[in-house]
């Protein structure tokens, strides 16, 4: 399991830096990027930090995923979370953001 962060969307705010447990992400001329993709354990910390949904979140077959990614972008309080599928469906979840620890 891992994620991918786009250079594009990235404004290096560097908030998935901050909450990466394992110190995976690192910063090179103001983009974030994972330096150690192989040690992520899938906890979601950065995607759900991230407001500008520039990570992409694998979903992995052990969880039933397989090849779906998400992402999160933010509006006021809400958490959208978007969800690809490998078919090109995409299905939203709106998540009140101050609530979005219990998920
Ligand atoms: S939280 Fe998102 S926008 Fe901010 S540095 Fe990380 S990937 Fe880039
Ligand atoms: S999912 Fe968790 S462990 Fe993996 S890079 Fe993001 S914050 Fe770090």
């Amino acid at each position: 399991m891992s994620i991918r962060i786009s250079k594009e969307t990235c404004v290096g705010c560097l908030a998935c830096i901050r909450v990466c447990p394992g110190s995976l992400i690192k910063e090179k001329d103001g983009k974030a990027f994972i330096k150690y993709p192989r040690d992520c354990w899938g906890c979601a910390s950065c995607v759900k930090e991230c407001r500008f949904g520039a990570i992409d979140f694998y979903l992995g077959a052990d969880m039933g995923g397989n090849g779906t990614v998400m992402n999160v972008s933010v509006e006021g309080d809400r958490l959208l979370w978007n969800i690809t599928r490998p078919d090109g469906t995409v299905r939203m979840i709106e998540v009140d953001g101050k609530n979005s620890n219990k998920y």
